[in-house]
């Protein structure tokens, strides 16, 4: 680790670099962080740099919640960057980026930190698999424009059309370059359904540098669009009419001979899975309610997930379905499968730690997902639902947290303390949600009554 250490301190005088962004992200999915000078760097690394732990207690409004666990008088815990993470922001060229593990006063890791609890989890995970689990994020999102204070799609691009790619191609190669200037490899760019909506697929690696290839996405995706005068969101459903924005996540499962764990072409349901992918698969459905929870955990996200999208309102599972939570892509691809259930609001540590917990509870208690779906299952009917075994994700953001808090599995997992506290959180911005009375409420209900 002391030569980790010492090459970025290299790189540093190298590459000129000034200001070092020490980073981490609270349970909102915020970024927050400081800025160091380069003198402070090595100290940085051996000892971190100090946080109120009050800063986890904020909600998305950037409010203090009154009933926080974390308050004033709760002291620091220590942002600890790993090497691993450096990255020079292309952009800027004197500065770099860091992300941080949070360790407490004794340099332990900080049981409220969620990069530990996933690392924690895969070393775990991986021992009792035998293999290496791959992810790879697949994030939606919209190019917007504000004109005279209205926001609207920053282009009219149709799904899929190479128009919608070439209009914003300047941005779009911008973002690729950069992102991989920051080590982060894309497969593909699409432009998809909706007007300036677009969807960059980032290829799989490793499930802790996936997830913080994802990271690098939102800070990248957000900051380029403003530098360029437009915004760049990841808000699941910004107009009522647009499809909304998703974050798929897929998942497969490698040993050190580079065979796929997930892959049995003599299977009897037809899918070319193995064993421990139908029990992975279980493990996600068993825990669906709570995974949406985490992976969707804003008031707007279930404004995305209604029956006749493509995005899940069903927990079932399938092959080359779009309704549903987890989706096996066609045989001619590597086997793997997709979690659809999430956006771009979640934490992304929360949602693989999740993601992981689940499937190893389907793994280690033989969970079976039943046969997959073969059909729409927005067209059903309750009786048909019922029939298939198949139930509805949360509707609101108040449903997927009751689930969260039955669900001791992904507690213990991603940890009591910061379980308690995400619930905490999103408890207060759905209560300050629920309250709210929109103009549009005002305007219709006050002439009818
Ligand atoms: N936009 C859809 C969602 O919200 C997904 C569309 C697709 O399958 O790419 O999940
Ligand atoms: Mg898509
Ligand atoms: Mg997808």
């Amino acid at each position: 680790n002391d030569q980790a250490k010492n090459t970025v301190l290299e790189i540093v005088e190298k590459e000129n670099i000034e200001f070092i962004r020490v980073e981490f992200l609270d349970y909102t999915g915020v970024t927050r962080g400081r800025t160091i000078r380069k003198g402070s760097l090595k100290s940085a690394m051996d000892k971190g740099v100090n946080f109120s732990t009050a800063i986890m207690s904020f909600n998305v409004f950037d409010e203090f919640i009154p009933n926080g666990m974390y308050g004033s008088n709760d002291g620091d815990f220590f942002a600890v960057p790993d090497p691993k993470t450096f990255a020079v922001i292309p952009y800027r060229k004197n500065t770099a980026r860091m992300l941080c593990d949070l360790v407490d006063e004794n340099g332990d890791p900080w049981k409220g930190c969620p990069r530990n609890a996933l690392k924690g989890l895969l070393n775990k995970v991986e021992s009792i698999l035998g293999g290496k689990l791959n992810m790879a994020y697949e994030q939606e999102a919209y190019l917007l424009e504000e004109k005279n204070g209205q926001i609207s799609p920053a282009d009219d691009s149709h799904c899929f059309s190479t128009d919608g790619v070439d209009i914003q191609e300047d941005f779009v190669q911008d973002f690729v370059y950069s992102l991989e200037a920051m080590g982060v490899e894309t497969e593909q760019i699409s432009s998809e359904y909706g007007p300036g909506q677009l969807e960059i697929n980032l290829k799989y690696t490793d499930a802790l540098k996936a997830t913080d290839d994802q990271v690098t996405f939102i800070h990248l995706f957000k900051q380029l669009a403003r530098k360029k005068g437009k915004i760049g969101t990841l808000m699941p459903k910004p107009f009522e009419h647009l499809p909304g924005s998703g974050l798929h996540v897929h998942m497969s499962l490698y040993n050190e001979d580079g065979e796929n764990l997930f892959e049995n072409i003599t299977d009897q349901r037809g899918l070319d899975l193995s064993q421990d992918a139908y029990y992975f698969i279980g493990g996600l459905l068993k825990h669906g309610r709570s995974l949406v929870a985490i992976g969707a955990p804003s008031f707007n996200s279930y404004k995305r997930m209604l029956p006749g999208s493509w995005a899940p309102a069903h927990i079932c599972y399938g092959d080359a379905n779009r309704s549903v939570l987890v989706r096996v892509p066609e045989k001619r691809r590597e086997r793997r499968f997709e979690f659809r259930g999430a956006d771009g609001t979640c934490n992304p540590y929360l949602l693989s730690t999740s993601l992981l917990a689940a499937g190893l509870d389907g793994i280690q208690n033989k969970i079976d997902p039943g046969d997959p779906i073969r059909e729409d299952v927005s067209n059903l009917n309750e009786i048909e639902l019922k029939e298939l075994g198949v139930s509805w994700v949360p509707r609101n953001l108040n449903e997927a947290l009751k689930s969260l808090e039955e669900d001791t599995i992904l507690a213990d997992t991603i940890g009591r303390d910061i379980w308690s506290e995400f619930i905490n959180v999103k408890r207060n911005e759905w209560e300050k949600y629920s309250k709210h009375v929109s103009d549009w409420e005002l305007a219709t209900m006050s002439k009818m009554y």
